[in-house]
């Protein structure tokens, strides 16, 4: 804008809508400017859309113009967790372990990666403190950071402030240098710095990490990140983009495979049970419970929540053995069930040995529990969205639909028609392609909205047309679907 330019194009990915991650964004003069075009990327929330939650802190009481104000023409992009492209640069989002739903993403281009990883608190608390094996969760996010070129990281805290700032949802430097060494990163940026830290503290603790480093004869370059700094990253053509979070198509809407979400509720303890269910239903979610592992088993198999949560603390409650059991049941749902464990500490291996996605460790907050719910939540919506469509959807849909009835009836489950993978689909999954935004949103449509009417004639009609409007230029899908 300095040199005059008219007519700027942009993309602002944005972690979360924390204030301190979106406030530079009233006063960021280029959105003001007709002409100007912007897209504006950030992790879909539930209710809530990235738009309306940006709009929030411009209201009248805040702010003397409205987000609607602004000059430039914006676009909002509400994504799940996968891949999307901006232009020739892969995007992946990944979420990220904060009391807010967050996002790191990595960004890959002309064989470099770079990932931005702020907002972010270690899964294991012994891993916050520089010790422990990288497993579990932490292991994910590991695999997200892999080979970065630039990893700019949170790293808010030390090992040592760690045990009173635990469930801030922040890292420490002692556990990134660790992380980075583990996932061959080549340089790394702190950053999130505490605000308590003045520079001088920032350089000190920068020493001391370089010192270890230098010890250990470790190539991890680590700098502190600075307002303003530009760091080029030079190309390394000899290192492909293996490092990719996933399929995925980020964009896809998964609304029709939030609609019917459930939460299985496995807690003893009343207190906690109560202040669960109430965080689960102020995302707008279904609680079930259960009071032994009989119907535990039968709730998994007739309701498919989208999620387990269950206590362990023994020999009051063995949540390992309800997870057992859950996970005995001979069928692909069963086994992709997100369980997480409620406990006063994490038992990695015992836990992964009987089918434990991930844990939740005492105490925590109730916006912990929340965000954490809303992630595994929209997990299994994008799986159910993955699994609902297979390998010839497409091309079946291309030719009149008949044998949807027998379909439904041999896949749905009681409740009608939520989505569910069907045996063997898992399998296939990772050889399935990329499905495209609008070719998902119209199956979605198609599979939820029309199946159950189905008449032979209407079905082929709708086949017909679906098989028209995904292959045609975008204004015209409108058209079809406003008829
Ligand atoms: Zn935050
Ligand atoms: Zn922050």
């Amino acid at each position: 804008m300095s040199a005059g330019a008219k007519g700027l194009r942009g993309h602002i990915l944005i972690s979360h809508t924390h204030w301190d991650h979106i406030q530079g964004i009233p006063f960021f003069a280029p959105l003001f400017v007709p002409g100007n075009e912007w897209d504006i990327y950030g992790p879909k929330g539930l209710g809530q859309s990235l738009r309306e939650a940006l709009a929030g802190q411009m209201q009248y009481t805040y702010f003397p113009v409205t987000l609607d104000q602004c000059g430039a023409k914006i676009r909002y992009h509400d994504l799940v967790e996968g891949t999307f492209d901006i232009d020739d640069i892969k995007v992946s989002t990944h979420y990220l372990n904060h009391p807010a739903l967050t996002f790191g993403y990595r960004l890959e281009a002309d064989g470099v990666a770079v990932v931005y990883a702020s907002d972010h608190e270690p899964h294991s608390r012994m891993l916050a403190t520089g010790h422990g094996e990288i497993t579990g969760q932490d292991l994910r996010h590991a695999e997200f950071v892999n080979c970065a070129d630039l990893l700019i990281h949170d790293a808010q805290f030390t090992a040592e402030e760690y045990p009173a700032k635990i469930g801030w949802g922040h890292s420490t430097v002692e556990y990134v240098v660790k992380l980075s060494k583990y996932a061959e990163v080549k340089r790394v940026a702190l950053t999130h710095h505490d605000p308590l830290r003045d520079d001088d503290a920032i350089d000190r603790l920068l020493a001391s990490i370089r010192a270890r480093l230098r010890e250990n004869a470790s190539s991890l370059d680590v700098f502190a990140a600075v307002e303003g700094q530009v760091v080029e990253v030079a190309p390394s053509h000899e290192k492909g983009s293996a490092c990719r979070a996933g399929e995925f198509q980020a964009q896809t809407p998964i609304e029709p495979a939030l609609a019917e979400s459930s939460v299985l509720l496995g807690i003893v303890d009343t207190k906690m049970a109560a202040a669960l269910s109430e965080v689960i239903r102020a995302e707008g979610i279904h609680v079930e419970f259960f009071s032994d592992l009989d119907e535990a088993r039968k709730l998994v198999a007739k309701d498919r929540p989208s999620l387990a949560i269950l206590e362990h603390d023994p020999p009051r409650i063995d949540g390992m053995e309800t997870c057992r059991a859950i996970r005995q049941q001979d069928n692909d749902y069963e086994h992709q069930l997100p369980v997480v464990m409620v406990a006063s500490q994490e038992d990695q291996a015992p836990g992964a040995a009987a089918g434990v996605t991930d844990w939740l460790i005492k105490p925590f907050t109730g916006a912990y529990a929340r965000t954490k719910i809303r992630a595994w939540v929209l997990r299994t919506a994008c799986q159910w969205m993955r699994g609902l469509i297979p390998e010839d959807e497409e091309r079946r849909l291309a030719r009149p639909p008949v044998h949807v009835q027998q379909r439904r009836r041999a896949g749905a489950r009681a409740r009608g028609s939520r989505p569910m993978a069907q045996k063997g689909t898992e399998k296939r999954r990772s050889l399935e392609k990329v499905i495209s935004t609008d070719k998902s949103a119209l199956l979605w449509m198609y599979c939820r909205e029309i199946a159950p009417f189905e008449t032979p004639t209407f079905s082929n009609k709708v086949g017909e047309l679906i098989a028209r409007a995904t292959s045609t230029p975008s204004d015209q899908k409108c058209e079809i679907l406003g008829h």
